[in-house]
């Protein structure tokens, strides 16, 4: 297994992150389930051009996954998934148009008024969670990969087991302090809310499930 460092923007933008304040941390589920619609729109493209894929709507979807006792809040996709090098490149850089275009407008502003207005990306998970774990399997491919980073110290990536082709993004809730309270983010109807206000036009189902253990 290999320690990986984040490129010095990536960095930089990961800290921003983790000191976000309270009223902008509620967009990270935006961010998420934003990804993993596009990772299911990525597989239907995929399937027009390659007869060995089928793309039936039916079994797309994303699923938000609360596990209270282990603190965990999964965002889990049926799309393309991605293989080694996609999380080295892809999760490692700041390389999208979203992430960017934040960074070009923090470098003039005050960054804690802007994140809400852009799409900031995948990093927005360290708003709300001390550990991240991207658990992945290519559509294309046998084999999965599990990315694990717990911020700006840097992130590993080893091989894993999943079953189905696609995506877990598996945050593991900060702790609540006197200050800031982030159990909320386990909460099923504060959880339904947020998906309600910033993704209900996304075109596939998300689904909520409880579970323990
Ligand atoms: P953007 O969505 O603007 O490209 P993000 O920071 O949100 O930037 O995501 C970075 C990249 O990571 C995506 O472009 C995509 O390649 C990859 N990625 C993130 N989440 C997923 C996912 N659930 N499934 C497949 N790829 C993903
Ligand atoms: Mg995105």
């Amino acid at each position: 297994m290999e320690k990986k460092q984040f490129q010095a923007e990536s960095k930089r933008l990961l800290e921003m992150m983790i000191n976000s304040i309270y009223t902008q941390r509620e967009i990270f589920l935006r961010e998420l389930i934003s990804n993993a619609s596009d990772a299911i729109d990525k597989m239907y493209y995929k399937a027009l051009t390659d007869d060995d894929l089928v793309f039936d709507q039916d079994s797309y979807y994303i699923k938000v996954i609360v596990n209270k006792e282990q603190r965990t809040l999964t965002i889990r996709d049926t799309g393309v998934g991605m293989n080694r090098e996609d999380l080295e490149n892809h999760l490692g850089v700041i390389a999208k148009s979203g992430s960017l275009s934040f960074k070009e407008a923090n470098q003039s502003k005050d960054g804690h008024d802007i994140i809400g207005q852009f799409g900031v990306g995948f990093y927005s998970a360290f708003m709300v969670a001390d550990v991240v774990t991207v658990i992945s399997k290519p559509v294309q491919g046998t084999e999965a990969y599990k990315w694990v980073s717990t911020g700006t110290e840097g992130y590993t990536i080893e091989a894993a087991e999943k079953e189905e082709p696609g995506t877990d993004i598996i945050l593991t809730i900060k702790p609540s302090t006197d200050e800031d309270n982030y159990d909320e983010y386990l909460d099923e109807y504060r959880l339904r809310s947020i998906i309600k206000k910033y993704s209900d036009f996304i075109r596939y189902p998300i689904l909520m499930e409880q579970t323990s253990s």
